[in-house]
C-alpha cells in the first residue's frame, strides 16, 4: 500500500478504532513506559524528504514552529525515521521558508503560515501534525489540527492548565485523531531501564528518589522567561522532566507535594518566573522524590535509593550521552536518536491503530503535578494531588 492510498484509508475510516483506544487503552499506558519498544538505532535516511519515492510508505509530518528545537533536533531527526517523513512546515516567518524548503525538499503546497494553518485539512500529505511551539500556544494548536482531521503531537509541557488538556484531549477524540506528547525518553535506553530496574523491583523496593534538570538561561527576552507563554519557569521546562523521571521509574503517580521557591539573584531577569525551586513528591508507599528544577545552575540526573542499593543516570535527560550505574555496575546500552524512535513509534501507533505510551493523558497528568507544585511552593503548604 503506498502512502497516498494509507492517507486515502485512514482518512475515510475517520479512526474510529483510535478514539476508543484513546479514550479506553491511555490510561494505562500512564504509568508505564514503553518497555517492549526496540532499542535498535534507525540507520535509514531521508534525505530530500519530501515526496520522494523512498516515502511512500510514510506518514507525513508537518512541523508547528520552526524555532531550536524543530529546526535543531525534529527536522535532521526525521531524516532518520522509517515510518515518517517531514512533508510540511507551518511558519509565521516567510524568511525561514527558503531554508527549510532548500533543505528538506519541501514543495510550496506544504508551507503554511499561522494563518492558513486550517486549510492543513485538504492536503493529504499531512497525516500528523507536530505542536512545537511557546507552551501557552500548545492548546490552541492541538485543538485546530485535531479539527483539521490531523492526528497530533504536542511537544511538553502539554499545556498550562488541566482543563486545556482536557479541550486538546476532547478535541482529538471529538476527531477520531490520536494525540501524543513529546516525551521523548519513553524511547531511550538508558531511561527505560531506569522504569525496568524500579517497576520490576530489582533491588527491592524504592525508598527515595533524587532528580535535577537544569541550565544557565541566556537571552533575557526570550518566551521561557515570559510567564505568558511559558506558563512558569524551569519547572514547566525542564523541572517536568523529573516529575516524569519519578513515575517511570517507580511505575506510580505521586500523591502530595510540598515545595520551595529559591533565591531570585537576578530579579530582573527572573521578575515573571522562578529562577529555581526544589520540591518533594510523596508516592504511594512512602515514596519521597525530591526534585530540582533551575534556570542559573547545570543540573542532569536521576537517582533512585532502593532496598538493596542505589541505581541512577548521572547524565539523565539530554539528548544523547546518557550514562547510568547499577549495584551489577555501570549500564552500558545502545545510543539511539531518540526523536526519531519517539515520531516512528507514533507512526506506528497511528497505522497499527494501536494506543502511543506517551498520551495526552499522560501529559495531562504531568500538568496537573506541576500545578500542584507551584501551589505548594506559593503557599509553603502541603498539596494533595487527585
Ligand atoms: P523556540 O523559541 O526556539 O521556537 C519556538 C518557535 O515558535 C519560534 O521559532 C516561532 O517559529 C514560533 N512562535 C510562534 N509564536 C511565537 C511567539 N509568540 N514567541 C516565540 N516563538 C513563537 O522554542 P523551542 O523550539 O526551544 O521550544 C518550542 C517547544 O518545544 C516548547 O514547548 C518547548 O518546551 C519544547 N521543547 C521540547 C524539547 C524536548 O526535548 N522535548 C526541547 C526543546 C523544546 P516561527 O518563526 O516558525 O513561527
Amino acid at each position: 500500500m503506498n502512502r497516498k492510498s494509507i492517507s486515502r484509508q485512514y482518512s475515510r475510516r475517520k479512526f474510529i478504532h483510535d478514539l476508543s483506544v484513546n479514550a479506553g487503552m491511555a490510561a494505562l499506558a500512564v504509568n508505564g513506559l514503553n518497555l517492549f519498544s526496540s532499542c535498535n538505532d534507525n540507520t535509514e535516511k531521508n534525505k530530500g524528504s519530501a515526496m520522494t519515492k523512498g516515502n511512500q510508505n510514510k506518514l507525513g509530518i508537518a512541523l508547528v514552529g520552526l524555532g531550536n528545537y524543530a529546526g535543531g533536533q525534529l527536522a535532521p531527526a526525521l531524516e532518520q525515521t522509517n515510518d515518517c517523513y517531514l512533508a510540511g512546515i507551518v511558519t509565521g516567518t516567510p524568511s525561514k521558508i527558503d531554508t527549510w524548503k532548500g533543505k528538506y525538499n519541501i514543495p510550496d503546497k506544504n508551507i503554511y503560515n499561522y494563518q492558513t494553518f486550517d486549510s492543513i485539512r485538504d492536503n493529504p500529505d499531512i497525516d500528523i501534525v507536530y505542536v512545537v511551539l511557546p507552551n501557552s500556544m500548545h492548546a490552541e494548536y492541538v485543538i485546530r489540527a485535531a479539527r483539521a482531521g490531523k492526528h497530533v503531537i504536542c511537544e511538553k509541557p502539554m499545556a498550562i492548565t488541566p482543563e486545556d488538556c482536557d479541550r486538546m484531549i476532547a478535541a482529538c477524540k471529538e476527531a477520531g485523531k490520536m494525540l501524543s506528547i513529546g516525551y521523548r525518553l519513553h524511547f531511550e535506553p538508558y531511561n527505560l531501564e531506569m522504569a525496568r530496574l524500579g517497576t520490576t523491583k530489582a533491588y527491592g523496593n524504592i525508598k527515595k528518589m533524587n532528580a535535577g534538570f537544569g541550565f544557565p538561561i541566556g537571552d533575557p527576552t526570550q518566551w521561557r522567561l515570559n510567564k505568558k507563554l511559558a506558563g512558569g519557569g524551569p519547572l514547566e521546562d525542564v523541572g517536568i522532566y523529573c516529575i516524569q523521571g519519578f513515575c517511570y521509574t517507580t511505575g506510580l503517580d505521586p500523591i502530595a507535594v510540598t515545595a520551595q521557591e529559591g533565591p531570585k539573584t537576578d530579579k530582573e531577569k527572573f521578575r515573571d518566573v522562578e529562577q529555581s525551586l526544589t520540591w518533594e513528591l510523596e508516592f504511594p508507599g512512602n515514596i519521597i522524590c525530591h526534585g530540582k528544577a533551575s534556570y542559573s545552575e547545570g543540573l542532569n540526573y536521576l537517582q533512585a535509593e532502593a532496598e538493596k542499593g542505589v541505581f541512577e543516570l548521572t547524565s539523565a535527560f539530554n539528548y544523547s550521552g546518557q550514562k547510568g550505574n547499577t549495584p551489577a555496575g555501570p549500564m552500558d546500552l545502545p545510543k539511539v536518536n531518540q526523536q526519531a524512535k519517539q515520531m516512528d513509534d507514533f507512526a506506528q501507533a497511528v497505522k497499527n491503530r494501536r494506543p502511543t505510551p506517551v498520551p495526552g493523558e499522560m501529559g495531562k497528568r504531568d500538568v496537573k503535578i506541576i500545578q500542584a507544585i507551584y501551589k505548594a511552593m506559593e503557599t509553603g503548604k502541603r498539596v494533595e494531588i487527585s
